[in-house]
């Protein structure tokens, strides 16, 4: 085994909107500064953002108001958000897609006289949600990829990231281990500023949404270098995934909430409306709504063939369903589902991880040196997220985190040593696999997404959620002592990165499960059949996680109401005309 050490002033771990962002920022901060993107994918195919669809909020129009994104932000996320990044958030975005426009090169779809097009989505009072097509991350990427290419940026491509390293001596970040996943060896990279960008993603659900090389490994580090999470137990499902058998990766894939917005029906396995009557707005309600009220069909068994529901659009004009939603036309009639004419099968699926790191406005964290940004970072969107800020999210703090990087470099940076002890012991811990007998990690991740979905899922309960996390012990026990590679060959060897990414779901899911026991009240996406109210507002309290001696330790913290409190309002009465405000709205 063989560790090869190289030096960057500013190492970016991650290459989605987050990422390149960051990138893009730091270097023309700085140009004398030598950056260097790391990532365990191939730049601009992997993460996320790439797959973004629905598009980009932001306050852009007359009527419309950085208060009102704002406040809609807020009240999406149960006055849970940490309220200056959230404001971060909303006044960035505007400068954010000017800068995507005329900077970067993309081109979003415009309104006859030229302004920029801004589609109705869930949960907000004014279409604000800027896009290109349904491919509008397609169209980020693809320019910020360009913009990456044009620039000395160093590219560490199928790199993935296992440990951060902090200084020998001090609590500061020296730099970051990672396996070279073509050739198999590590590589040692340090630097003065670390960022974060990895993308979260919920992928230990029997069914979800993210792109396949997510598997929350940047939270995981984190927690492991000793920083806290918060909001875990806040994980986003969206109500229609595609729900097309066990045999195809198109399973789980997210059929837009457009379709129930232009008035589509839900029907259970016996053919009832189950939604109309019952829940207010039927299947234009929220997500966690929709959610939880097709979760509660499957639990009773009245389920389609595959175990879920039905999505039917036959009922409206079919050529109006062909032309407005072509790309779900084309999707489900892959999986031989005739989405016009017929019925589709579909199922809750875990979309958007709202936890993340503690991190103040500048992205800095409580580790000097490491900043974080996008889904990694925790407190912007609290207990739910708004579709169309997963993306302004990511962009935004990308370039905060790229500016205040090149900034700590000059004034804070210094080439530190790194901990040698601490280097040998993540080594160990990355080349485990390969010391015990071979075993089934097939095995293993069925227990993992049958267990999560179950236990840890939409509807949750202290015996459920408690029981999860016992088993969840017991699996994490399983995977290191009983499941290996024996002396299989490291290079490109995806049996091992698939046991890493299982090991750093695990970890995560131990979270999840913990933080979600904790907190004894329904809020946004986190539902408890035992607590079912959403407590006190003006008490509202996040979770943070931390571990210490090899244990995960929750508590919880205030909120603070820094900008409104419950109750108020920012927006002047009359202010602002609004776009509509009702829930039918489409979404990513
Ligand atoms: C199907 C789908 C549709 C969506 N539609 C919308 C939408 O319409 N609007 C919206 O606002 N949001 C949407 N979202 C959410 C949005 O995509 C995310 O919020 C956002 O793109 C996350 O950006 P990011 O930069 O944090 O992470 P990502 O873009 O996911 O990038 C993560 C990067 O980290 C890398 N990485 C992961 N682990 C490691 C490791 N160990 N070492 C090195 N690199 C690593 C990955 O390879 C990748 O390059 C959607 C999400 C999905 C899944």
């Amino acid at each position: 085994m063989t560790l090869e050490r190289s030096k960057t002033d500013i190492l970016i771990l991650g290459s989605g909107g987050a990422g390149l962002f960051a990138a893009l920022h730091a270097h023309d901060a700085d140009p004398d500064l030598s950056v260097t993107v790391a990532s365990k994918g191939l730049l601009g195919k992997c993460g996320c953002t790439r797959m973004v669809q629905g598009g980009y909020n932001v306050a852009l129009h007359p009527g419309d108001s950085v208060e009102r994104h704002f406040m809609d932000t807020i009240e999406g996320g149960k006055w849970l958000p940490h309220q200056e990044l959230a404001w971060t958030l909303c006044e960035t975005a505007v400068e954010r897609v000017q800068e995507l426009e005329n900077e970067i090169g993309c081109f979003f779809d415009r309104n006859p006289d030229g302004t920029l097009h801004g589609k109705a989505f869930a949960g907000q009072t004014f279409d604000r949600t800027v896009h290109k097509g349904d491919l509008t991350g397609i169209e980020i990427i693809g320019r910020l990829m360009e913009q990456v290419w044009a620039r000395p940026i160093a590219r560490l491509e199928e790199h993935r990231a296992v440990a951060l390293i902090p200084a020998a001596g001090e609590r500061t970040i020296a730099g970051v281990l990672f396996i070279d996943i073509r050739s198999g060896e590590f590589r040692l990279v340090e630097a003065k500023a670390v960022l974060l960008a990895t993308g979260g993603g919920p992928t230990m659900y029997r069914y979800h949404t993210p792109s396949g090389d997510k598997s929350m490994d940047g939270l995981a580090m984190a927690l492991r270098a000793g920083l806290p999470l918060r909001d875990m137990e806040m994980v986003q499902f969206h109500p229609t995934g595609l729900l097309a058998g066990p045999d195809t990766r198109m399973t789980g894939t997210v059929l837009e909430e457009g379709l129930r917005g232009a008035g589509g029906y839900l029907l259970n396995g016996d053919s009832v409306r189950f939604m109309e009557g019952v829940y207010e707005n039927a299947e234009r309600a929220t997500r966690d709504v929709v959610s939880r009220a097709i979760y509660r069909e499957m639990r009773e068994g009245r389920t389609t063939p595959n175990g879920g529901v039905y999505i039917q659009m036959s009922h409206l004009d079919r050529d109006y369903v062909v032309k407005t939603f072509k790309g779900m036309v084309e999707r489900c009639a892959d999986c031989r589902f005739d989405l016009a004419g017929g019925l589709v099968e579909i199922v809750p699926t875990a979309h958007y991880l709202m936890g993340g790191v503690v991190c103040a406005p500048d992205t800095s964290t409580e580790l000097p040196g490491l900043f974080v940004a996008g889904e990694d970072a925790g407190g912007v969107h609290g207990a739910n997220r708004l579709g169309g800020n997963g993306v302004a999210n990511s962009t935004v703090f990308g370039g905060i985190a790229g500016d205040r990087m090149a900034e700590w470099v000059r004034v804070d940076g210094a080439s530190l040593k790194p901990d040698e002890a601490v280097i040998g012991a993540e080594l160990e811990r990355a080349r485990r696999p390969f010391k015990a007998r071979p075993g089934n990690i097939e095995a293993i991740r069925e227990k993992l997404l049958g267990l999560m979905w179950d236990n840890v899922g939409v509807v949750r309960d202290k015996d459920d959620l408690a029981a999860g996390a016992e088993r969840l012990d017991e699996l994490a026990e399983e995977l290191v002592t009983d499941v290996g590679l024996a002396e299989a060959d490291p290079a490109f060897n995806l049996t091992w990165h698939d046991w890493l990414n299982m090991r750093s779901l695990i970890e995560m899911s131990q979270v999840i499960a913990k933080t979600a026991l904790q907190r004894e009240n329904s809020r946004g996406a986190h539902y408890r059949d035992d607590f079912p109210d959403t407590g006190s507002l003006v008490n509202s309290h996040f979770t943070i996680a931390r571990k210490a001696d090899e244990q995960i330790a929750v508590t919880e913290e205030r909120v603070y109401f820094t900008r409104i409190r419950p109750g108020e309002s920012l927006l002047q009465a009359g202010a602002g005309d609004g776009g509509g405000a009702d829930a039918t709205k489409a979404a990513e």
